[in-house]
């Protein structure tokens, strides 16, 4: 019987783990698909404070992971495939096999959606990004590109706008998912080219590990052609990690666990963390300061139990 089971080891699941041992919980740690989370997605971190000459994203949630085993937080590979939120103790199913626990931390993220070309994938984090927060500054002055027709593209755009001398921004339609004042603002704005009716078909050049142009073709006059372009951002949603908790765990329309406050879901003893919940800040350091509140909630409700 586990105190606290966190699911998920980017930012939010290593924090919660570091707090939680620290505590003497003893928190296993179900490191998911994608060991590490968004961070290990990034190269240069330069807004986690406490770094101020940056630090690299794998480096940084590497250590934070180091930092929870060296108070005992223990970690196993794989991914929660099933859980049963039903009765106490919880039951979840990790690569096969049941474990109870007394508390659960859900900690899974949201993870970017893809163009998925074969390109994309190779160049991530050598120009390609999906966090203009992030990433942004790396282009001062160069040529940047950003795919997707809701809010987020159109903030994107915007917020590169500071950095890059040029914004092009690709939609495969000509209709907008953004609301009316996002795409206003990003229309008004002169540094921003508008390529509609447009999609990726692959981005320029794998070989040299560097984002270099793009190739483009327009869906309605079929016609093909690069952009030469150094930063390449990918704007078309995210998909939050918590298919596996349908039903059971309350979420929006879109998955986001909706919060019944501070880090408590619909479940008392199911606490959140992190983008999983999170569908505006989504950065590195709400996501730590989001589990740290969930290890201290998981904390007082073992004590409010007697364990
Ligand atoms: P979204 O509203 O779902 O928009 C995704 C966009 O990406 C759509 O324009 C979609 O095109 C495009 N897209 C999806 N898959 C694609 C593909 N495979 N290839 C090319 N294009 C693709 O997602 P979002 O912009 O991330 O926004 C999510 C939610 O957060 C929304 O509710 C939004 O209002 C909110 N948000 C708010 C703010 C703000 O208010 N400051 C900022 C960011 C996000 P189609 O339209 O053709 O489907």
């Amino acid at each position: 019987m586990r105190n606290v089971v966190i699911i998920g080891s980017g930012c939010a699941g290593n924090t919660a783990a570091i707090y939680a041992a620290r505590a003497n919980l003893s928190p296993l740690v179900v490191s998911g698909h994608e060991a590490g989370g968004q961070l290990s997605l990034t190269t240069l971190v330069e807004n986690f404070p406490g770094f101020p000459e940056g630090i690299n994203g794998p480096d940084l949630v590497e250590n934070i992971k180091k930092q929870a085993q060296n108070f005992g937080a223990e970690y196993v590979h794989g991914a929660v495939n099933d859980a049963d939120f039903s009765a106490r103790p919880f039951r979840l199913n990790i690569e096969g096999e049941w474990i109870e626990t007394r508390t659960v931390i859900i900690a899974s993220g949201a993870s970017a959606r893809w163009l998925g070309l074969e390109s994309e994938q190779k160049l991530i984090g050598h120009g390609v990004s999906s966090c203009a927060t992030c990433d942004g500054f790396f282009y001062r002055d160069r040529k940047i590109m950003v795919v997707g027709g809701g809010d987020s593209a159109m903030e994107e755009a915007n917020f590169l706008t500071r950095f890059g001398k040029e914004v092009a921004l690709v939609h495969r339609r000509e209709e907008f998912r953004a609301s009316k004042i996002m795409l206003d603002r990003a229309r008004h704005n002169g540094k921003i080219r508008f390529l509609l009716n447009t999609v990726v078909e692959e981005i320029h050049n794998v070989a040299d590990k560097l984002v270099t142009g793009a190739r483009l073709r327009n869906v309605k006059t079929g016609e093909v052609w690069d952009e030469p372009v150094d930063g390449f951002f990918v704007a078309i949603g995210h998909i939050p990690n918590t298919a596996v908790f349908r039903g059971q765990i309350e979420t929006d329309s879109e998955g986001y666990i909706l919060s019944k406050g501070g880090a408590r879901t619909n479940i008392p003893g199911v606490f959140h963390a992190g983008d999983v919940q999170d569908r505006v800040y989504r950065q590195a350091v709400t996501a730590a300061g989001a589990g740290c509140m969930a290890a201290i909630e998981a904390e007082r409700f073992l004590e409010k139990e007697g364990h």
